[in-house]
């Protein structure tokens, strides 16, 4: 039996917060599918493209993990089109796990056959958000070492063109 497991998330942007997870998780499972979606209750600073493009970049040494985007569209289907029979998600806090455990419980009600799977965030990662992020970025602060390589470079690029 393959082993298939869907990571979603909006990763606005990726951080090395969620790439951990990531390299975590593909070890966990035979294919590990990140899935680049919209959250409805959140305003999105990168487009759906640009997400997808710095995530495939920021997992291309993993072999086992592949990315793909979704908008409208409840994450049990996109997991059941791509045969993915678990669900991964990050837990960095006993706010995460109310917001997770809420999350999880629906899917379930919606999909039995689907198993989430929850890592703790890595200590080193575990204060830091896309939101919180975004927000330091905003004011000059360095935030170099939360973020990987591709995520940095896009950031740069965008403050660069908005000053043109
Ligand atoms: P969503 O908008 O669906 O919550 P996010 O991109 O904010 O998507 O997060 C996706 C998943 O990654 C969530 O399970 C979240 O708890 C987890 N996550 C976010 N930041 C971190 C981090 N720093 N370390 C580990 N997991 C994280």
């Amino acid at each position: 039996m393959t082993r298939i497991a869907l990571f979603p998330g909006s990763f606005d942007p990726l951080t090395m917060g969620h790439l951990d997870t990531i390299e975590r998780g593909a070890k966990l499972f035979d294919e590990l599918i990140i899935g680049v979606f919209v959250n409805t209750n959140k305003k999105s600073y990168f487009t759906s493209e640009e997400k997808l493009a710095i995530v495939e970049e920021s997992v291309k040494h993993l072999s086992n993990v592949r990315v793909v985007g979704q908008e409208n569209e409840l994450t049990v289907n996109v997991a059941e089109k791509l045969g993915a029979t678990f669900l991964l998600r990050g837990i960095r806090s006993v706010k995460d796990y109310e917001y997770e455990k809420e999350i999880a419980l629906m899917n379930h009600h919606l999909d039995q056959g689907l198993e989430s799977v929850f890592l703790l965030a890595d200590p080193k990662y575990s204060h830091i958000s896309s939101s919180i992020l975004k927000e330091v970025w905003t004011f000059n602060g360095d935030i170099k070492e939360y973020l990987p390589e591709a995520v940095y470079r896009a950031l740069e690029e965008k403050r660069e063109n908005s000053e043109k």
